[in-house]
């Protein structure tokens, strides 16, 4: 035995008491996630959409942040006729969850022993050359079956895809290998979400992404009949049919949000996330005090704060210190200081009623008070897709 070890105190821990003395999810901060809201977006999705056009719910890290297997569920609920993921772990999750409809992972599976997992768990994997079209062509031959793939194509992201000007070569290869059935080709849009303009424009990035799709379907003439045709994000679902094709993939509006607030009118999104957190102390302090690491804040009156028990190693991004308000009672109260590691601190000095304990709303709806992702990511410089999936496991997720 080390010195170290024999001089750790040991403390007498009672293991038996079980899960009865487990703490509850709402003691001290936590994430409430709405699956009838998720539910509610996907039948407007589904309702809005082009006639016969499939719904894909993308559900990717975590269902953006709100739980991949409660709102895949919630989205088929709702009329969604398939999933996307981002990687082959997150497809077996939902897999193992018992989801048995079609998922397409939307990232690279590039050597074998991947693209055999996926193969075996019924998972679609998104194919961008021939290298990775034989892999699957031998995995299949091996086991004497047919391997479902769907064929990427870069039409401007620049990322993922083959080639947009040798797909149908491509195509033509791939159609040689007699243990893979070709079903899908897709291209993704990289200004549609970015800028609001640039999407109607003749001349705009997306609509030239729009006409090199259609250039690539075209070359392939009857073979494209056959083949599950889908460029669309939640922006481009949004904002005009003609980017619908034979499936839309939408993540961020099936969470509630608008990519581009312009859409806002075209039909009612409900945001499905909260996050909460409770008050732990209450104190009154002079004027002049600081607060918190820094002082970045010192109390220009006497006043009375209220420290709340979430900070930056939940996801509330250090960068918002002091530029966001949170929502108590449907009431906006000031946030102050650094945001710090578990904690933060609230200027409660013009709602002094606010005591220990009390429910405080950092994201999300409280009554009528609706905070959008978007206000914190214009103050931190980020997008409402990354403030959605920042939030770390150490916030339990309540499903209402
Ligand atoms: C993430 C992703 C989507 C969904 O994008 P949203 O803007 O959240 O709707 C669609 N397609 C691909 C390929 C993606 O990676």
């Amino acid at each position: 035995m080390s010195n170290l070890s024999r001089s750790r105190k040991l403390v007498p821990v009672d293991r038996t008491f079980g899960t009865a003395i487990n703490p509850h999810p709402c003691n001290r901060a936590w994430l409430e996630v709405d699956s009838r809201a998720i539910e509610n977006n996907a039948r407007v999705l589904k309702r809005f959409i082009k006639k016969d056009c499939l719904l894909m719910a993308v559900v990717k890290a975590d269902g953006y942040g709100h739980g991949s297997e409660t709102v895949a569920k919630a989205a088929l609920e709702g009329g969604a006729d398939s999933l996307g993921v981002a990687t082959l772990e997150e497809g077996i999750e939902l897999r193992k969850a018992d989801l048995d409809c079609e998922i397409l992972i939307l990232g690279n599976l590039t050597n074998r022993e991947e693209l055999l997992s996926c193969f075996h768990w019924s998972l679609i994997p998104t194919i961008s050359g021939i290298r990775e079209a034989i892999i699957c062509n031998n995995i299949a031959d091996t086991l004497n079956k047919k391997f479902a793939i769907h064929l990427k194509v870069d039409t401007g992201m620049t990322r993922l895809g083959c080639n947009f000007n040798e797909t149908s070569e491509i195509v033509a290869k791939i159609d040689c290998l007699k243990n893979i059935s070709l079903e899908g080709i897709y291209s993704h849009l990289a200004l549609a979400d970015n800028d609001s303009r640039d999407i109607t424009g003749s001349k705009s990035f997306t609509s030239i992404q729009l006409n090199r799709f259609e250039k690539v379907l075209q070359n392939l003439g009857p073979r494209k009949k056959s083949l599950c045709r889908h460029l669309a994000n939640s922006a481009g679902t949004l904002s005009d049919r003609c980017f619908h094709f034979d499936m839309v993939r939408v993540g961020l509006s099936l969470y509630g949000y608008y990519p581009v607030m312009e859409l806002e009118a075209s039909l009612k999104l409900k945001p499905a996330l909260s996050v909460k957190a409770r008050v732990t102390l209450v104190r009154d302090v002079e004027k002049g005090t600081g607060v918190g690491y820094g002082h970045i804040f010192k109390s220009e009156r006497n006043s009375k704060l209220a420290v709340v028990a979430i900070g930056y190693a939940d996801g509330v991004s250090r960068a918002l210190s002091g530029k966001i308000s949170a929502s108590v009672d449907g009431v906006l109260v000031p946030q102050v200081g650094a945001i710090a590691m578990d904690q933060m601190v609230l200027d409660i000095t013009d709602h002094p009623n606010i005591s220990v304990g009390k429910v405080v709303t950092l994201l999300g709806a409280d009554g009528e008070m609706f905070i959008s992702p978007q206000e914190w990511s214009d103050i931190s410089g980020s997008i409402p897709w990354e403030v959605l999936c920042s939030f770390k496991n150490r916030l339990p997720r309540v499903v209402i």
